[in-house]
């Protein structure tokens, strides 16, 4: 398969740090970053990256308010919402918006590999 392309989302530059580390080290090439929601929506729109791994709490939009922008402009868009524990109770909001997985930090590196490769197997466009 060709490199997998993704953004990260996340307010926190070190968590897009260590997410960076992990997915670099196998066949997945992070094409930008963004800090909040709503850079998301404009980087998915000129990057079309096959994931997006993205925060739920950031300011000026949330991952939830970007989920479903990102969803609007490409109903195929592949969003992996990964966020704090305690945010549990946006589970469900998250998947009926259409995100293809849900990961609370603190994760292990094998959980955002295996999320990552699970989306883009599936092809639903
Ligand atoms: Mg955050």
């Amino acid at each position: 398969m060709n490199q997998i392309k993704i953004i990260l989302v996340d307010d926190l530059s070190f968590m897009r740090d260590a997410i960076r580390s992990i997915v670099e080290k196998e066949n997945i090439t992070v094409v930008g970053e963004a800090e909040n929601g709503s850079e998301a929506v404009q980087l998915y729109s000129e990057l079309s990256p096959d994931i997006v791994l993205m925060d739920i709490t950031m300011p000026v939009m949330d991952g939830l308010e970007s989920l479903k922008h990102i969803r609007a402009y490409d109903s195929g868009a592949k969003v992996i919402m990964c966020s704090a524990l305690g945010q549990q109770k946006y589970i469900i909001k998250a998947i009926q918006l259409g995100a293809r997985d849900f990961i609370l930090k603190p994760f292990k590196p094998a959980r955002i590999i295996s999320a990552i490769t699970k989306a883009v197997g599936i092809n639903d466009k």
